[in-house]
């Protein structure tokens, strides 16, 4: 694979393998959004719960997502990475969101052997507007987003179709490899150390 290819592999998604590719888009996911029944009056009352989830969070309950990488201005108005999202979930990632009162059916499906972000029409279900409900306990490859896994290489990579992925700064890669290697581990693709 080369570099770009791998890139692409890896766009929107957390990993980037050969084996898994991540090269999904919304059409796969309009059943699962259709079956949801997830409109405007669910959505009004998801968001009437996520304040009560948030003080549940705020008292103690859940971990906060580790800042990696850390949103510049540009950020608040594009979330391209948030649409038609192939995010890979950990373990971690699934407890974390569930301690906030989210069932893990309404923001994950199984696709490809992991468990990942659910769209709702073409949207991650945890996207409102152009911000994230869950942004400081959301997943950890959200959060090094636009810098991916590149599985083949076994190191991080840009994802080009981010905007400002060039702003990425070394210490955020550096910060990134770090924990790259405990999701490769907890997603059971690495062995444990
Ligand atoms: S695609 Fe890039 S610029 Fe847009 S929200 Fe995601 S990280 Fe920010
Ligand atoms: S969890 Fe948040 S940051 Fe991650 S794709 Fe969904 S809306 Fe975007």
């Amino acid at each position: 694979m080369t570099g770009s290819e791998a890139f692409n592999h890896a766009t929107r998604g957390i990993l980037a393998r050969s084996n898994a590719k991540l090269g999904m888009r919304s059409r796969d996911f309009s059943a699962a959004s259709k079956l949801s029944g997830n409109g405007s009056g669910d959505r009004l009352i998801d968001e009437r719960f996520a304040t009560l989830r948030f003080k549940a969070a705020a008292a103690g309950c859940a971990e906060r997502t580790p800042t990696i990488w850390r949103a510049r201005p540009l950020c608040l108005s594009c979330s391209a990475c948030c649409r038609n999202t192939e995010m890979i979930l950990t373990p971690s990632d699934i407890r974390r969101l569930e301690a906030l009162g989210y069932r893990r059916e309404e923001f994950a499906m199984l696709r490809g052997g992991f468990y990942r972000l659910r769209n709702v029409k073409g949207r991650c279900y945890f996207l409102r507007g152009s911000r994230c409900a869950v942004y400081e306990y959301r997943p950890i490859g959200c959060s090094m987003y636009p810098i991916v896994i590149d599985v083949e290489k076994g190191d991080v990579a840009l994802d080009e179709d981010c905007p400002i992925a060039g702003e990425t700064t070394e210490g955020e890669l550096e910060l990134a490899r770090a924990h790259a290697k405990r999701v490769l581990e907890e997603l059971g693709i690495l062995p444990r150390s």
